[in-house]
């Protein structure tokens, strides 16, 4: 990498390093991919990096940056650019004009804005990135309501990188969101999806949650949420299903389907609430839920198999709570079967959502999911063991041996079976010859002193 800033110096350019893995080294956590910045037009960034590498992206050159490897790491070098919008388009007019500092300008946020001038690894840092850094706080390196007019995704970046590094964002940054949220809706939905993952997959989403409900912000992408904030019944009180949302979240891994099915478990719930004579209910929320996740997601860009796994996960998810009367064999193969390949999804999920502050409630849902799963192993050794029979049926046995039915036909079958067990499948034919051995053996008195019967 040095020597590639050096050809750039060679060749009168700058390189720095910029964004995410400046931040992470600070940080020190691991970053795997390394942004760079030039002032080199790309043109002239590919003719000097075809003389490092044959591993080269040209595809993103419209928009200034050319991909690469060398040395194993993956890069992107991209053109100090200034975006500017034509008041009657759409799409940026994109120059690559200005400097690092300009460049750095136009980062999310000041954390992201730091660069690393090569090969004199001369940091610049014109944002106060490493202060922020130190106090763990988002704050946008421009006035943040001009930074989100740029490009509106950034305020969901901020719940993002809140989760992920588990920082605060500015209360200034925040009150510019909340104003103006409703920007988002000209944000694609991938782009929109990219970012919730991320989120979702950070070690703090309950809390990067429950700040992007409280701006308005998460209402425009994910509606289902802020409506689990159910008014509070005074006299049929349940408990609370946005908490209780964002406890089964922080209970799970961080798996990408495990925590968008904990995030939308209990999206039907509002929808099935009825109050009656024994309390409050929610029949069925399980399948309205499912079917409102699957357009939710759908909506979102998710890839079918995500939707469909999503969506299975939570209409089955409640199936666990009806078997109050314990676990019969067909309750725990129609469990099986019906969870087919999601059973380990399924389970996760039931067990992260026990968020009960009653210890002798929690232990006692946690011992009846250790039941269930125990029966499952139990169930499906005995079921594959059923399904390993002697080769050669009771018939045969007789008809090779010249045997009436009796307990030598019974000991056959059981030495065939032990066969089975030892050896695997060996073939009819075999079989017949091992046991006309066994027969023989069988059938010669031991003499004494050998043998194993009276060692
Ligand atoms: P990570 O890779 O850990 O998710 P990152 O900071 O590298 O974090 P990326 O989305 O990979 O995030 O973006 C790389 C850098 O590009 C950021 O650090 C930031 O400086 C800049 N950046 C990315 N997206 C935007 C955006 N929408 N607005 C402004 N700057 C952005
Ligand atoms: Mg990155």
């Amino acid at each position: 990498m040095i020597a590639l800033a050096h050809a750039f110096r060679v060749h009168g350019h700058e390189l720095y390093l910029v964004g995410g893995w400046v931040r992470d080294a600070l940080l020190g956590r691991p970053h795997v991919d390394c942004d760079f910045s030039t002032d080199a037009p790309p043109e002239e960034t590919l003719g000097i990096l075809r003389r490092f590498t044959d591993t080269v992206w040209s595809q993103g050159m419209r928009f200034g940056t050319v991909g690469g490897e060398v040395d194993g790491i993956s890069f992107e070098i991209t053109t100090f650019r200034s975006e500017s919008y034509k008041p009657d388009s759409r799409h940026p007019e994109v120059s690559f004009v200005g400097d690092v500092v300009a460049d750095l300008s136009r980062r999310d946020f000041t954390v992201n804005a730091m660069a690393v001038r090569l090969p004199e690894r001369e940091a610049i840092d014109p944002f106060g990135g490493r202060g922020h850094l130190r106090e763990r706080l988002l704050v946008t390196p421009i006035a943040p309501e001009a930074s989100f007019l740029d490009d509106p995704l950034r305020m969901l970046r901020a719940f993002r990188f809140m989760s992920q590094l588990e920082f605060s964002v500015d209360p200034a940054v925040e009150g510019a969101i909340a104003d103006l949220k409703d920007h988002l809706t000209t944000v694609s939905a991938e782009r929109i999806r990219d970012e919730l993952v991320r989120l979702l997959a950070g070690p703090a989403p309950a809390h990067a949650l429950e700040r992007a409900e409280a701006t308005g912000l998460a209402g425009l992408f994910l509606p289902e949420l802020s409506a689990l904030k159910l008014e509070q019944d005074p006299v049929h009180r349940h408990k609370d299903v946005f908490r209780h949302t964002l406890a089964v979240i922080e209970r799970t891994d961080p798996l990408r389907e495990l925590r968008l099915a904990a995030l939308l478990h209990d999206i039907g719930k509002p929808r099935t609430r009825r109050i009656g004579p024994e309390g409050v209910s929610f029949h069925h929320h399980e399948v309205v839920g499912a079917q409102m996740a699957k357009t939710r997601l759908t909506a979102l860009r998710f890839p079918n198999d995500v939707v469909d796994t999503v969506s299975e996960v939570i209409r089955l998810h409640h199936r666990f709570h009806t078997y109050r009367l314990g676990w019969t064999d067909s309750a725990v193969r129609r469990y099986v079967r019906d969870a087919g390949p999601l059973l380990p999804l399924l389970n996760a999920l039931v067990r992260a959502d026990c968020t009960t502050r009653n210890p002798a409630k929690a232990r006692h849902l946690a011992a009846r999911m250790d039941e269930l799963e125990g029966r499952i192993i139990e169930l499906a050794a005995k079921e594959e063991l059923a399904k390993m029979r002697p080769e050669l049926d009771g018939h045969e046995v007789m008809e090779l041996l010249g045997a009436p039915p009796g307990p030598v036909v019974g000991e056959a079958l059981a030495f065939l079976l032990e066969l089975r067990l030892d050896e695997g499948q060996i073939g009819k034919e075999e079989a017949r010859r091992r046991l006309l051995e066994w027969a023989r053996i069988r059938a010669t008195p031991t003499p004494p002193g050998e043998g194993s019967a009276s060692g």
